[in-house]
């Protein structure tokens, strides 16, 4: 391929929306174009890219005995109305649309509604299970905050997979299987990942995993034991209780706070650590119309946990400042748990303090020396608190680690959820018609373009690993005086490489040579060869290899051997 056909249009100047650095460098590099929020066109040269992480992922997959279909984008709403999901499915990321018929669809951001409809015309007999179809397609959901570039997009590329059995156990294979495939997928790339335990979220009960891509940018925070063995998103890991305090218990007392709304303020007023104090956060409930939460100050409340509770209306609504007035007497700075005319729910953590700070339900006004049974009284204790750095690793095995992740896959067992919903039977055989177990596997192959670039990349730019760089080589003739010599070899050689399977970019344009070599820096591209009088004259050529830098001058048969028996490798 010669650079001079082929649209390669970087920048220096790092754009300024775009706040981390892979959708800093895919802007700057010409791979992505944005079009509207969240929706991006791929360029030539990054096409390339998500072309071939899609093929190792299909070459995986396929491995791996699932079955390749392509699904409609386009989706009616009857079918979402037979699993309850027109309604119900998360915070609109849903991109209804109608026909000129005035009939509903929508615009898919997930297919399972859509192949359990095929699972239940196309599967009869459980001689047909278990099966496992896949499909590499375009997905849009209309996020609330499309940010990163292509780690949340609105439109993405995903493969989604879902399988379908007679019972349980073939379930529980077949999601083990996904496990290991996924688990080649990301080794295969080269990435930093690690496998956590997941929410499972309104589903509930069954067991999902995410697979994370360690970054500083990453979204979501992952929890590890120093013993090595657990790993779980923060949203869902569970927060051990610390053993009970067991100081005497003091008089409580009340004590002037003016100005004082926040835990630290409080703290730094009073000279006590947060964790001896305790913040009480009023929200909606199910079964009364507002119930307390009591956390410890230094602890974090953890909505995903909180709203699982049956005491507690989802999605977690915190109470108006006008409800907090009425129920209890002051401002949501002064909050406490004693006095309260409303259910108080503690955390773990909480519950296990004596001699706490805490509101007096009286503006300008808290309490210290407060203890439970005593004061207050509590109706129930749950784990509500994200787990944090420090804390005892629910597996007993050392302390918690915390770490930043990019959810590139997600693998879950979802049992009868659809199946069920929408009658996705087989016969079994004695010609009794049965439920199938559902299994779904995503993983987001634009996204982890982005999540690569997060892991691989310097202040020069990016840096791909051979088999998923956009170009294995670049060379760079350096040829002022016009010798036929040079362009002779960068012929030979771009012939020989491009004739062993390399992939080949000649930068033939105009111009200086710096500009050239910031832009195979920018790109990623790993090898770099540069051709000129200079060296032909010692009948060597000079190869850099982008990821180590290091810098060689070589034979030119040499040169070409070496890279491709490396690429063999890769
Ligand atoms: P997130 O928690 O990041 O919003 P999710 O849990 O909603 O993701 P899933 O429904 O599990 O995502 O989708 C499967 C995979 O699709 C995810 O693991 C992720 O890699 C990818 N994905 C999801 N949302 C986006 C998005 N907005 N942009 C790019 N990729 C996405
Ligand atoms: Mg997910």
């Amino acid at each position: 391929m010669r650079a001079s056909r082929y649209n390669i249009s970087t920048t220096k100047e790092t754009p300024a929306d775009a706040e981390i650095v892979s959708h800093q460098l895919l802007l700057r590099a010409g791979f992505i174009r944005k079009l509207a929020s969240g929706i991006y066109t791929w360029l030539p040269i990054g096409l390339r890219v998500l072309h071939k992480i899609e093929h190792l992922v299909r070459e995986e997959m396929n491995a791996s005995g699932a079955l390749e279909v392509m699904l409609p984008v386009i989706q009616p709403a009857e079918l979402w109305r037979e699993s309850g999901r027109w309604s119900q499915y998360d915070d609109g990321l849903l991109l209804r649309i109608n026909d000129r018929h005035d009939r509903e669809f929508c615009f898919g951001p997930t297919h399972e509604e859509v192949i359990t409809d095929l699972a239940r015309s196309e599967l009869h007999s459980h001689r047909q299970l278990p099966v496992n179809f896949y499909q590499i397609q375009t997905k849009f959901r209309d996020e609330t905050r499309p940010r990163f570039g292509v780690l949340r997009a609105r439109e993405f590329l995903m493969k989604d997979a879902y399988s379908f059995h007679m019972d349980v156990d073939s379930l529980r294979q077949t999601y083990d299987l996904m496990h290991q495939t996924y688990s080649r997928i990301l080794g295969r790339m080269g990435l930093d990942f690690r496998p956590v335990l997941a929410d499972t979220g309104s589903i509930g009960g069954s067991a999902s995993m995410e697979f994370h891509v360690l970054a500083d940018s990453g979204e979501d925070r992952i929890a590890f034991s120093s013993g090595g063995r657990y790993a779980a998103n923060v949203e869902m890991a569970e927060a051990v209780s610390p053993p009970a305090d067991e100081e005497e218990l003091s008089a409580m007392a009340d004590f002037h706070t003016p100005g004082i709304g926040t835990i630290e303020q409080l703290s730094r007023f009073a000279s006590v650590a947060p964790e001896k104090t305790i913040k009480t956060l009023i929200v909606k409930g199910s079964q009364t119309p507002l119930v307390a939460l009591a956390i410890r100050g230094d602890h974090q409340l953890n909505p995903l946990k909180a709203e699982k509770l049956a005491e507690i209306a989802a999605p977690l609504t915190l109470a108006s400042e006008a409800d907090i007035r009425q129920v209890c007497g002051c401002g949501p700075g002064s909050i406490g748990v004693v006095g309260l005319p409303i259910p108080v729910i503690a955390d773990r953590s909480a519950a296990a303090r004596r001699n706490f700070i805490c509101g007096a339900n009286r503006d300008g006004y808290h309490l210290r020396n407060v203890n439970w049974g005593r004061d207050c009284q509590i109706q129930a204790v749950y784990d509500l608190r994200d787990i944090e750095q420090g804390d005892a690793s629910p597996d007993g095995d050392g302390e918690i680690l915390i770490k930043r992740g990019i959810e590139v896959g997600h693998i879950f067992q979802l049992g009868d959820k659809y199946s069920k919903a929408m009658n996705a039977t087989v016969l079994d055989d004695s010609g009794k018609a049965v439920v199938m177990s559902m299994g779904c596997y995503g993983m987001g192959v634009s996204r982890l373009v982005g999540a690569i670039i997060e892991q691989k990349h310097d202040d020069k730019g990016m840096i791909w690993p051979l088999n998923l760089a956009p170009f294995h080589v670049v060379i760079i003739p350096i040829n002022p005086k016009n010798v036929e010599a040079v362009d002779e070899t960068v012929e030979a050689v771009y012939g020989e490489l491009s004739a062993r399977g390399v992939e080949v970019l000649i930068d033939d344009r105009e111009g200086r040579p710096g500009p050239k070599f910031a832009d195979a820096e920018l790109i990623g591209i790993p090898y770099r060869i540069v051709i000129g009088e200079r060296g032909l004259a010692g009948n060597v050529v000079e190869v850099t290899r982008r990821d180590s830098g290091e810098t060689r001058d070589l034979p030119v048969a040499d040169a070409v051997d070496e890279i491709c028996q490396t690429i063999a490798k890769a």
